[in-house]
């Protein structure tokens, strides 16, 4: 999250003069302008839109109709909405917070105004997204919480058929590696394991830290040949990872994972972890440095 970066305004408005007026306030900023509501929408979708300038009045689709869109969009929702239009009775302005306008500024606006609002919603904007980043988020491998893992692994359970693997991960005697070289140690090379693991996986995966040296993945994958490949790929990986342990030698560690698949009597993502869980049982038990695959 750098706030360096410049943000991007959608201007939405059928008067193109209104546009080049927006444009000429908003020229510290990357402006993409669209003259219809139809344009809009289809331009959230292609680009990352940080906040959206949007006129009410409009041939075709009008601004509300834009806004409710765009707040029954999954990937549309969190873009914040001033509206600017001409409209100033009071029902117009209850209607545009009630479908999720962020604010409502009426025509013909002051430019300082105008900028002063766009600048309050940018910076609200990246302070949520900073909250919703340390809410779900491990502080120390910057991976998925346990929380948000559950909650997006629910989703994702609910969405797959029979081709979901979930694969639990313990690093293995991590003990040993605090008690040898000290949590700091320690604390590197769980950063450095949980980035090998996130560079190994396929984008579509689910990562997240269960919690200490324990980990979960949701793979969605072809076959059961195909999930065993990564469950390797992965094991190879945090064995090449070298952690450093400060006189300028370094150290790896192996990983034991239970992998178990959305098939046969799993009916429940809570099952399949489990699952998932019994298997990593039995690749401790067995030696560690492997990978059980288990199905009821
Ligand atoms: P096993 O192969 O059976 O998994 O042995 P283990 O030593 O890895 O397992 P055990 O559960 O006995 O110990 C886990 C250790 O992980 C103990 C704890 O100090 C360490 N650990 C858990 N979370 C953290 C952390 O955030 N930082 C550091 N440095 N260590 C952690
Ligand atoms: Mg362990
Ligand atoms: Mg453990």
């Amino acid at each position: 999250m750098n706030e360096n970066i410049k943000k991007t305004i959608l201007v939405v408005d059928d008067n193109e003069s209104n546009i080049d007026m927006i444009l000429a306030i908003l020229k510290e900023y990357d402006v993409i302008p669209s003259t219809s509501g139809e344009d809009a929408l289809a331009l959230v979708k292609e680009e990352s839109i940080d906040l959206m300038l949007l006129d009410i009045l409009m041939p075709g689709m009008d601004g509300y109709a834009v806004c409710q869109r765009l707040k029954n969009q999954a990937g549309t929702q969190d873009i914040p909405v001033i509206f600017i239009t001409a409209k100033t009775d009071e029902e117009s302005i209850e209607k545009a917070y009630d479908i999720g306008g962020a604010d409502f500024v009426t025509k013909p606006f002051k430019p300082k105004e105008l900028l002063a609002r766009v600048k309050v919603q940018l910076k609200l904007q990246t302070v949520l997204r900073e909250l919703d980043f340390l809410a779900t988020r491990d502080s120390l491998t910057g991976i998925y919480n346990r929380r948000k893992f559950f909650q997006l692994a629910e989703q994702m359970y609910a969405k797959a058929s029979d081709d979901l693997y979930a694969v639990m991960i313990d690093i293995d005697h991590f003990k040993r590696v605090n008690d040898r070289y000290g949590h700091h140690t320690g604390d590197d090379a769980l950063k450095n394991i949980t980035r090998a693991i996130s560079q190994a996986l396929p984008k579509s995966s689910l990562f997240g830290r269960m919690g200490g040296e324990e980990f979960a993945v949701l793979l969605k994958t072809g076959d059961h040949t195909q999930a065993m490949n990564v469950v390797s790929l992965l094991q190879q990986k945090v064995s090449e990872t070298l952690i450093n342990i400060g006189d300028g030698s370094t150290i790896s560690c192996t990983i034991s994972s239970g992998v178990a698949c959305n098939q046969g009597e799993i009916t429940t993502l809570d099952q399949l972890l489990r699952q998932a869980d019994t298997a990593l049982y039995k690749a401790k038990e067995g030696g560690r440095n492997q990978s059980i695959f288990r199905n009821v």
